[in-house]
């Protein structure tokens, strides 16, 4: 009698542990599928208000005020630049890694360096170093045409497929941008993405009377952001800020 009544509870027990398990189990689907559900829907609402924030508090703050600029940073969707991994980290103020030891620039300095060159509708510029190609999609954006040279070719070539299901007027080239692109200068403005340790004589060369370069010069510890104006063939300079940008290499890897 009393081993019936104990069988019976141990059932009546085991049952119940065994609701619970599907109980559980059910409600941790629906969560997941609801997540789910959510990322599909929002995911697109939710980058357009961390873009936002990231203008707000990275960039205006900073003081970057020419109202094209801020408005084309909040609009070019800068997690489609970035390895799919770290989309979620995409509007944070920093720089982040995009493969091959190379970086895409922290949100400020993109939005400086556009500010500097002074973008205009009817302007063609040069960018030396495409990486993840995010700073050409912003001067596509501002500018009529935009020449953008990578030197390392699986970048270039990833680069150039997301540029191109975006904008006609970006034209990407693999190869050494210390030569800069003869063939389609002269530009109107530079814009240099990776650090040489003197200012390239093509580039001085490619820059149209009046023009705008802006490159980060000297060696990995002590960078400065400098702006050139060429006034009458010659180039004159001005500091803007210490940076930290990866080196101007030739194809052998050798720094510039
Ligand atoms: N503008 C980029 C940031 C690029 S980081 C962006 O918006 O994501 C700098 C890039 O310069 C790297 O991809 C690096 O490979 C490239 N680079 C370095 N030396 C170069 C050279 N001589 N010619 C062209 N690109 C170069």
């Amino acid at each position: 009698m009393i081993i019936t009544i104990f069988n019976k509870r141990r059932r009546c027990f085991s049952q119940t542990r065994k609701h619970c398990v599907y109980l559980f189990t059910a409600i941790v689907i629906l969560s997941l599928s609801v997540l789910n559900c959510r990322a599909d829907v929002n995911t697109e609402k939710d980058y357009a208000s961390q873009r936002e924030k990231m203008v707000t508090e990275q960039i205006e703050a900073r003081g970057i005020r020419d109202p094209k600029v801020l408005k084309v940073m909040r609009t070019v969707p800068r997690h489609q630049f970035v390895p799919e991994k770290l989309q979620n980290l995409a509007y944070g103020d920093h720089a982040l890694p995009i493969g091959e030891g190379q970086t895409i620039s922290q949100p400020y300095i993109v939005a400086l360096m556009t500010e500097v060159i002074k973008p205009e509708k009817c302007i063609k510029v040069l960018e030396i170093g495409t990486g993840s190609g995010y700073q050409a999609a912003v001067l596509a954006e501002l500018c009529q045409s935009v020449y953008t040279i990578e030197i390392i070719g699986s970048l270039g070539k990833r680069a150039e497929r997301v540029l191109s299901g975006l904008y006609k007027n970006v034209h990407v080239k693999i190869g050494d941008g210390y030569q800069g692109w003869p063939e389609a200068a002269p530009f109107n403005a530079i814009l240099v993405t990776c650090a040489p340790t003197k200012v390239p004589r093509p580039l001085a060369e490619q820059l149209r009377e009046g023009g705008r370069m802006v490159i980060p010069v000297g060696d990995a510890g002590a960078q400065e952001l400098v702006v050139l104006i060429k006034k009458n063939g010659r180039l004159e300079q001005q500091a803007i800020i210490p940076v930290r940008f990866v080196p101007m290499v030739d194809i052998k890897g050798k720094t510039y």
